[in-house]
């Protein structure tokens, strides 16, 4: 595995490229984090805030995974809606969900303030919808939301209302969230990790976690080094790979794709997106953009099942840019990646514990941006000795994927098309 940063336009503009050093040595501390990406990091933060004593092995660099490379994204409640969990939980379960379900953008807008994060944080998100069966699932969408207590704007908008905000042609109607927005997401991660070493946590860059050894202290082993924790917990997520038996026969590393233009004139910027807000719409198989700081286009999307790298990401993606932006035509293409998330058969995100000391969040299934961050909070929350909001999380069933290993690639693409053709259909 190369330990770079992928060749984004998020590497390129990141704002601190400072290398953290490999452990090479025994050390002993409170809580042992694998995975600096927003799960470990934002634990990191939760804990040193508690008053634990932290250390962080990533494999590679600080936000290497989908932390450092995703759409920036911050898209609130969770990858299923609280109504779906509603159906899985029940009632009384799917209230407390909805309690939790937009405090993860609260947490990175409270990070961001607290220790002055230059993430280039704008406020404002709109959900695009393609056919009348998405304008009518927002208008519901919208009820849900402020049934579960969602404070701030949402503002359901008309074919002709969209327009203000996003300039295409393709969308019938939308929902604008004033509480959802976007920032540079490798610049979130590097401020968070910068926040967690002033505040007394080791980080450990090119440090693989190879071995675990369950127990009191719970051992775990780098190629250089050892760290004993009174606990750990693993923030490996779609990168994990089988470090952790349990937790890879229900969830499925996918790739995602993205492309940043060259940066646009401030006319064709405001004209494309008007209010700076990001998009995505609400297909199954969903494409995403927003503009970049310098105003370049940053366009998503597409799944491939099982994370194989594609060979072309600009051919996989510049025309969904250009079937959304035909007034893009001969745009030049800067960057291209791209990255892996977990996906669960439920969508839901898989926590739990391992042990009486081993925790785990992973398998936010797209959507992991705003969920990380609460995920973070759940995770010092337990370790503290207050277990009832994780448990929560824990309860959440989650079941292979049909197939089993051999076959769940192509179960889920199977999948995946038949609720494309929906999407296309407009069913
Ligand atoms: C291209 C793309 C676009 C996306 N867009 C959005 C979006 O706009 N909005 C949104 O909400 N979500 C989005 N997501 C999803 C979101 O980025 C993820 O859900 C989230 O970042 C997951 O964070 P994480 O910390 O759990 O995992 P990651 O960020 O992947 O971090 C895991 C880290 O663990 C490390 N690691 C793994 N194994 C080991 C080991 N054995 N030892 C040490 N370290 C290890 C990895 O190197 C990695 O750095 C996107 C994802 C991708 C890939």
């Amino acid at each position: 595995m190369t330990t770079a940063h992928a060749d984004s336009y998020y590497a390129a503009s990141a704002n601190d490229k400072r290398e953290r050093p490999r452990l090479r040595d025994a050390i002993e501390t409170d809580v042992c984090i694998i995975g600096a990406g927003y799960t470990g990091l934002s634990t990191a933060l939760q804990l040193l805030e508690r008053g634990f004593r932290v250390v962080v092995l990533e494999a590679a660099r600080i936000g290497w995974g989908a932390s450092g490379r995703n759409g920036g994204q911050i898209v609130n409640s969770y990858s299923r809606d609280i109504d779906v969990i509603e159906r899985s939980v029940g009632a009384e379960k799917a209230k407390q969900f909805g309690a939790m379900a937009f405090e993860g953008a609260r947490i990175i807008r409270e990070y961001v303030d607290r220790y002055q994060i230059d993430c280039d944080l704008k406020d404002g998100a709109v959900f695009a919808a393609l056919n009348l069966r998405q304008l009518k699932h927002l208008a519901a969408q919208k009820a849900l939301w402020q049934k579960h207590g969602h404070q701030g704007e949402l503002e359901l908008m008309d074919q002709s209302g969209i327009r203000n905000y996003v300039g295409s042609s393709r969308y019938v109607g939308g929902m604008f969230d004033g509480s959802g927005g976007h920032l540079h997401p490798l610049n979130l991660a590097l401020g968070e990790a910068a926040a967690v070493e002033r505040l007394g946590g080791l980080i450990f860059e090119d440090s693989a976690a190879i071995d675990i050894q369950e127990g009191e202290p719970v051992r775990v082993r780098t190629a250089g080094g050892e760290v004993s924790a009174r606990f750990l917990v693993v923030a490996g997520n779609a990168y994990l790979g089988h470090l952790v038996p349990e937790l890879s026969a229900k969830s499925m590393p996918c790739g995602t794709q993205m492309i940043a233009t060259e940066p646009l004139d401030e006319f064709q910027a405001k004209h494309l997106l008007p209010g700076d807000h990001c998009v995505e719409d609400c297909n199954y198989l969903l494409d995403y953009f927003r503009l970049s700081a310098d105003k370049r286009l940053l366009y998503g999307g597409g799944v491939v099942y099982g994370a194989r790298d594609p060979a072309d990401i600009e051919a996989i993606i510049l025309p969904k840019l250009l079937k959304t932006f035909p007034q893009l035509e001969g745009v030049r293409v800067d960057y291209a990646w791209t990255g892996n998330f977990l996906l669960t058969l439920s969508r839901l995100p898989q926590v739990g514990r391992i042990g009486g000391n081993i925790y785990y969040s992973q398998g936010c299934s797209g959507h992991g941006v705003t969920y990380t961050h609460l995920a973070g909070r759940l995770l010092a929350e337990v370790i503290n000795g207050q277990a009832s909001r994780f448990d929560l999380f824990a309860s959440l069933p989650h079941y292979p994927f049909p197939g089993g290993h051999a076959l769940r690639v192509p179960f889920s693409a199977l999948g995946a098309w038949y609720y494309s053709l929906r999407d296309a259909l407009g069913i």
